[in-house]
């Protein structure tokens, strides 16, 4: 019995899919920037959802959009497109842009063990279909036209924003009106402004522009699961704009809601405060390794926090979770057997954390709880373990590759150790060491560990 958190209804709920596959729409990258961790925890909690289904043997259809078009500075619907201001800083074209970091974003997952989505679509590529979603909601009555759009009414929908919280929405924040009738209306279609040059616009029915942000989402999610479908996920940033813009869409068109299930993962924290592209403090997975940092010790960091906590990011986090992942894996190292089938209690004990929503923290304490019982045996251990990391995919079985200059290293040790210059041979057991290895001297010749 999996129960996840529904942010709809503020409980926790038993899931019950509505078809015999899970329909999963994840909103997916803002393609204008590499994706910093930040935003890359998002996707881990994904994962993890996926993982989890997938281990009590659902059978899922995860399906991700790429957002190349439409996503404005601020979340409501002013500045300048996210991906056409990237494109003037950096000289090169929005398409070049969208490609490259679209590119990016899923060698960054790949790094993280985040399992590809089964479909990938690009806002691009059903500029139709928005159109003639916003055709819809004009004949039903819910739009109106300003001088730089069509915009949504959301006066004329009584339930609108039921998953956020509205009175907080209109007390704590100042919303830049223009031309709007509610401060939550949000625009459909935006036009194009001649000063503007933009690359990406299109005809439609009320003039040459493209389309906004919300309305992408609700087409693709449609398109590619149908609606209703089982799970909609973002960050938690897209409880008070973002979704209830999708879900306003849906209900005013469609007469129902898009997905039963919303669920949202709470943001990662640096010390200072929020991380952000547009802060200027985003830590990317490149800046991760360029520190010596393996990519899948974030994904451990990660899970050591419920996906529902907050969690601020730190190299001392990082360095702590790096250590605890080595001596994990070096463990899996030890204990490694036959890989077979094996039922035991922990089974239960790790999928009722686990089916308790997603609650990683005390699944990767049912791990560590398997390793130190001493009445297991080790075929029993590994088994376990091999099996746990199906849903938590920190790739306990790979043996870590060591770096090229390591391995040469080690071997000019070995010669000069063998000709009797045990000097030299120190020196460099010494470099190797500063470089985070260590060379272990045994009877069958040198191993190499991280440290
Ligand atoms: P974007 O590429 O800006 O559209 O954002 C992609 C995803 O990252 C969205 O689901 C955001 O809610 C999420 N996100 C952005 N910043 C953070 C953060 N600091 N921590 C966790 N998730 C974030
Ligand atoms: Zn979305």
């Amino acid at each position: 019995m999996v129960k996840l958190y529904n942010t709809l209804t503020r409980k926790k709920e038993v899931f019950k899919p509505l078809k015999e596959e899970v329909g999963i729409y994840t909103c997916g990258p803002t393609v204008y920037e590499y994706a910093h961790v930040g935003n890359l925890r998002a996707y881990l909690f994904e994962d993890i959802l996926k993982r989890t289904l997938l281990y009590n043997k659902y059978r899922v259809k995860h399906v991700m959009n790429i957002t190349d078009v439409g996503h404005l500075t601020s979340d409501e619907d002013t500045g300048e497109d996210k991906i056409e201001k990237s494109a003037r800083e950096k000289g090169k074209t929005a398409w070049e842009i969208a490609e490259y970091y679209t590119e990016a974003f899923k060698k960054d997952i790949k790094k993280l063990n985040i399992l590809s989505p089964d479909v990938y679509i690009k806002a691009t590529e059903t500029i139709e279909e928005q159109i003639d979603l916003v055709k819809l909601l004009e004949e039903k009555g819910f739009t109106y036209q300003t001088s730089d759009g069509i915009y949504f009414d959301t006066s004329k929908l009584e339930n609108y924003g039921e998953m956020a919280n509205l009175e907080k929405i209109k007390a704590g924040k100042r919303v830049e009106m223009g031309e709007k009738r509610n401060p939550t209306d949000f625009a459909l279609w935006k036009f194009s402004r001649p000063e503007e040059k933009r690359q990406m616009e299109w005809e439609s029915p009320w003039g040459i522009g493209f389309p906004g942000w919300h309305t992408e989402c609700v087409v693709m999610a449609k398109k590619c699961l149908g609606i209703p479908f089982d799970i909609h996920c973002g960050g938690i940033d897209h409880i008070e704009v973002h979704h209830p813009n999708e879900i306003a869409q849906s209900e005013a068109a469609f007469g129902e809601n898009l997905a039963k299930i919303w669920m949202h993962g709470e943001f990662l924290l640096l010390k200072e405060g929020r991380m952000g592209k547009s802060e200027g403090n985003a830590v990317t997975v490149s800046n991760l390794e360029e520190e010596g940092f393996s990519p899948l010790s974030y994904r451990y960091l990660v899970l050591n926090a419920h996906y529902r906590s907050k969690l601020t990011f730190s190299s001392e986090a990082l360095l702590a979770a790096q250590s605890s992942l080595n001596k994990l894996k070096e463990r899996v190292r030890e204990i490694k057997t036959e890989k077979t089938e094996v039922s035991s209690p922990y089974k239960e004990e790790f999928l009722r954390a686990i089916n308790n929503d997603l609650n990683t923290p005390e699944a990767l304490a049912v791990v560590w709880k398997v390793l130190k019982d001493k009445e297991l045996r080790n075929e029993e251990k590994y088994n376990l373990l091999l099996s746990f990391d199906q849903v938590l995919g920190l790739d306990l079985e790979k043996e870590e590759e060591i770096p090229e200059n390591i391995e040469r290293l080690a071997k000019e040790r070995e010669k000069a150790r063998k000709s009797g210059d045990f000097k030299k041979a120190d020196e460099i057991r010494k470099e190797i060491q500063n470089s985070g290895y260590e060379v272990e001297d045994t009877k069958k010749g040198y191993k190499i560990k991280k440290i």
